[in-house]
Formats: structure tokens, C-alpha cells, sequence
């Protein structure tokens, strides 16, 4: 089998997937800061990484995934605050609701899911470490990482100490030595969690959450570690300043990967921007899959942008997907009659080994999940147009059928269990509510107001939605 290439942020190329151990992946992500549900930006990230394990248990990897919670922080408090809550609480009620979100999107749970607040004595145990090595100081209660000590700070994101330190702002926190040094451990301010440590009560930083975390369950030089790109500088940067500087020098992580952002008018979607969707309220429009599909339609390293065409396209795609599969299902069902010649079942079979032939190829190569999709897309329309002619049982139907619904069950999607699903109307319900739009605009225009009305409240009453923009009526179906 051919090896994967994957593109590794810390040498800025694509390179060989070679495991520290044969056979097996460790793999860290940076998990969510629960303070809300996560948006469909967030969402990319999961769905990015849970699409590369799936990729590395399809090629037969044993992987150990390990994705955290961030479950304390400076906007976990200020929420707690605002909602009257205490924050540890607020964050558990956030982490039960990223499962069910997760579930929805076909999300694998990681192996496993570690909170910082559960693991806040191996962050102390490093912190010590680099306070013995002169890697960090203590001022009043806090605890910084010196970051001149180290002499390749600034490796994964190619900036060096003198450029950051041009572009630093001239710094309020007067007690670091350098402006560019970062909090490893924060003196508790009342009224804020805090738990013991030898500098006194007090909180961990948020970079040190990682490196404790991944450390403690994958070990040191493990195999991939991800996020999505805004976590480049600083936050891994840090992660690596610190875990390689307390295990003296040795490499942290061996593959460092990011996904590109999705993107709201080509801005990073994020909650500060507050240009954001939550998957939650997504959910309301449109099935898990398809959001889903639509997260996985464009490679991981370009950017996505979010809107609604793009979502209802990606819901065509997908149903055109299903639809083979129901179509073949059924034709399988069916006992033959007539002839079909060897050559046409031949050109079926062919065609589904050269897709999964395909489908490997672009996975191998980074996996290219938008040109996985096209190798099913060819599979697709070669099943369809094999029924036109033949639509009863046959070995090779049953081969090309079973091969669609694998590919598309190694990216996280259930061909079949959604094809029963989705409406056995062949699309005609897109075209009825189409043809009924156009209608609609026809009374418009003659100013027939009661018949436009009409025919918008009675498909509201069906659960579709209309809605008037400047292009023209958008419509969406309530599940
Ligand atoms: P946060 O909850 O903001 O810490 O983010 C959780 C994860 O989602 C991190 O790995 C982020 O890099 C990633 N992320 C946040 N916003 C986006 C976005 N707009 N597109 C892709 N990934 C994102
Ligand atoms: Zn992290």
C-alpha cells in the first residue's frame, strides 16, 4: 500500500508519513475552550482531523487520538460571570453539548478527551522542570517561560526573536523580562478557580494545558499534532518552547498540521469576530452529513467560504451520492430479466476499482478530500448510468455499490442509512418548490399580493422556508 504525504507546518513541505512506531499513530489536536457551543469554523478543524484518522485507520493504522478541552480560561470566567455561573460548571454543561454537536457531524469520539482542570499537577510538574532548567521565573505569584533561553524559539512559525521582538508592543507587564515571554502559570485573583501550586495559589496558562496533556497520554515525539492555523503562533510555538525545553531538547511533535480557516466574506469566522454560526443553529437547516460534506468539499489547507449556496449545493452533491447507492439497492433487490452483455458489467467493475484507486490517491497525497469526492462522483454516475440499462441484481453491481459506500464511509458518511432518509421523490420535491417560486414571482409581479402570500404561508406551513433577497427567493427545509 502507498504511504501517505502529508504537509508538515514545520518544514513548510509535504513529506512521508513515517510513524515513530510501525503500524501505529499518536495524534493530538487542539480541542475547543468551552465557553458555548462551537461554531461551523470550529467544526472544520473537527471534522478536518477526524477525516485524517479515519483516513489512517482505513490504511490500517492503529491511531490514538487524543483531543482536549480547554475547560479554564480568562472567556470561560468572564462568561461564567456574565451568566451568574460558576465557570467549571459552565464549561461542563458546554463539553456535554460539543458530544452531541459532535455526534451530529459523524464526529469519532477521541480515544481520549482530557480536561486541563483535571490534569493541572502535570503542569506543575513541568513548570517546575523548566524553573530548575532556567527556563522560566517566578515573579509574585507568577510563573513566565524565558524565551531567549531557548535558542530555536520561533522554529515552527519562521520568526526570529529579534523580528518579534521589533513587532512587539511596547509592554504594560513590567514584571517579564521580555515582553515575548508568556504566562505558564497565573497568581489566582479573587473570586477566580484557582488550585495549589509551590508559587502559590493560581491558574495554568493555556499553552502549558497542551503540552502536559499530550505529553501525558502520547509521549514525547509523538506522531501529529493539529489545529487550525490561527494556533501557529503563538500558542504552538509555546507548546513547543516549553515541552522540548523541559525534555532537553528532544522533539515535541513530529508532524505539525493545520487546517485553513472557514472563512464569512473571507474573514476568519471566530467568536470574537461574532461573524459566527454555531453547528447547533446550523443543525436546524440542514442534516449533520451534509454539513459535513460541505466542511470536507475543499482541501484542508484552503480556505472555505461559509454560506448558504454553498451548504445546499453540498446537500446535492451528497443526495446525487445517495441516490446511487438507493438506486443500486434497489436494483439489487430485483432478480434478472433481460440481458446485459459481460462488457458493460465489466466497464462497472473497472470503474469501481479505478475509483477506489483514485479516491487513495488523492488521500495519499495530503489528503485531498475535494478530489476523494470527484472518484465518487465518477463511481456514482457510472452506477447510475449501468441501471439505465440494467437495473437487476448482478455481482458487479453489488461490487461497485458496496466500493461507493465504503469511500464514502472512510470520510465519515452512512450512503445508505441517509439514503433511506432522504425523500424517494428523485429531486422532483427541489423542482415542485422551485416551480412554485417561480409562480410566486410571477404574481409578484403583477402585484397579486394575496396569491405570493399564499403560496409562502402555505409552504412555511410544510416546513419550507422562503425567503426574499436581492437575488431573488432562497428557500430552506426545516427538519
Ligand atoms: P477555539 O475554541 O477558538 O480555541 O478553537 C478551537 C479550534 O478550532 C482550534 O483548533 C482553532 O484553530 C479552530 N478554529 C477556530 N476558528 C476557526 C475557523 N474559522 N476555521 C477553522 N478552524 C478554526
Ligand atoms: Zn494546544
Amino acid at each position: 500500500m502507498m504511504s501517505v504525504r502529508l504537509y508538515n507546518t514545520m518544514t513548510q513541505q509535504k513529506e512521508e508519513f513515517i510513524p515513530r512506531e510501525e503500524g501505529k499513530v499518536a495524534m493530538y489536536t487542539c480541542g475547543p475552550t468551552v465557553y458555548n457551543y462551537f461554531h461551523v469554523g470550529n467544526g472544520r478543524m473537527l471534522v478536518v482531523f477526524d477525516m485524517i484518522r479515519r483516513y489512517l485507520l482505513y490504511k490500517g493504522y492503529d491511531v490514538t487520538y487524543v483531543q482536549n478541552f480547554t475547560d479554564i480560561d480568562d472567556k470561560i470566567i468572564a462568561r461564567g460571570l456574565e451568566e451568574g455561573m460558576d465557570p467549571l460548571e459552565l464549561a461542563e454543561k458546554y463539553i456535554e453539548e460539543y458530544f452531541k454537536d459532535a455526534e451530529a457531524l459523524n464526529i469519532m469520539p477521541a480515544t481520549v478527551h482530557p480536561k486541563a482542570t483535571e490534569h493541572v499537577p502535570e503542569m506543575i510538574e513541568i513548570i517546575k522542570g523548566l524553573e530548575e532548567q532556567g527556563l522560566a521565573y517566578a515573579v509574585d505569584g507568577d510563573v513566565y517561560f524565558a524565551v531567549d533561553k531557548l535558542p530555536n524559539y520561533g522554529k515552527l512559525s519562521r520568526r526570529s526573536l529579534e523580528d518579534l521582538q521589533a513587532g512587539a508592543r511596547v509592554e504594560v507587564e513590567e514584571q517579564k523580562r521580555n515582553p515575548l515571554d508568556f504566562a505558564l502559570w497565573k497568581k489566582a485573583k479573587p473570586g477566580e478557580p484557582s488550585w495549589n501550586s509551590p508559587w502559590g495559589p493560581g491558574r495554568p496558562g493555556w499553552h502549558i494545558e497542551c503540552s502536559a496533556m499530550s505529553l501525558k497520554y502520547l509521549g514525547a515525539g509523538f506522531d501529529i499534532h493539529g489545529g487550525g492555523g490561527d494556533l501557529v503562533f503563538p500558542h504552538h510555538e509555546n507548546e513547543i518552547a516549553q515541552s522540548e525545553g523541559y525534555l532537553h531538547g528532544e522533539t515535541f511533535a513530529r508532524y505539525w498540521m493545520h487546517n485553513a480557516f472557514l472563512t464569512v466574506n473571507q474573514e476568519k469566522m471566530s467568536k470574537s469576530l461574532g461573524n459566527f454560526f454555531t453547528v447547533r443553529e446550523i443543525l436546524e437547516h440542514f442534516p449533520g452529513e451534509v454539513i459535513r460534506f460541505y466542511l470536507l468539499s475543499t482541501h484542508y489547507r484552503s480556505p472555505l467560504d461559509f454560506d448558504d449556496e454553498n451548504l445546499r449545493m453540498a446537500q446535492k452533491s451528497l443526495e446525487r451520492l445517495q441516490t446511487s447507492i438507493r438506486l443500486a439497492d434497489e436494483a439489487l433487490g430485483r432478480k434478472g430479466q433481460g440481458e446485459v452483455g459481460e462488457e458493460s458489467k465489466q466497464k462497472l467493475k473497472n470503474a469501481a476499482l479505478e475509483a477506489r484507486q483514485e479516491f487513495e490517491k488523492a488521500m495519499d497525497d495530503d489528503f485531498n478530500s475535494a478530489l476523494a469526492y470527484a472518484s465518487m462522483f465518477e463511481l456514482g454516475k457510472a452506477i447510475n448510468s449501468y441501471l439505465q440499462s440494467f437495473p437487476y441484481y448482478s455481482e458487479e453491481l453489488k461490487f461497485a455499490r458496496t466500493t461507493l459506500w465504503e469511500l464514502g464511509d472512510c470520510l465519515g458518511f452512512d450512503l445508505a442509512k441517509s439514503a433511506s432518509q432522504a425523500p424517494k421523490d428523485n429531486g422532483k420535491l427541489e423542482e415542485v418548490i422551485e416551480l412554485l417560486i417561480e409562480v410566486r414571482a410571477k404574481a409578484r409581479q403583477k402585484k397579486d399580493w394575496e396569491m405570493s402570500d399564499l403560496i409562502r404561508d402555505r409552504l412555511k406551513d410544510l416546513g419550507i422556508i422562503l425567503e426574499d433577497t436581492p437575488q431573488g427567493a432562497r428557500w430552506t427545509i426545516k427538519n
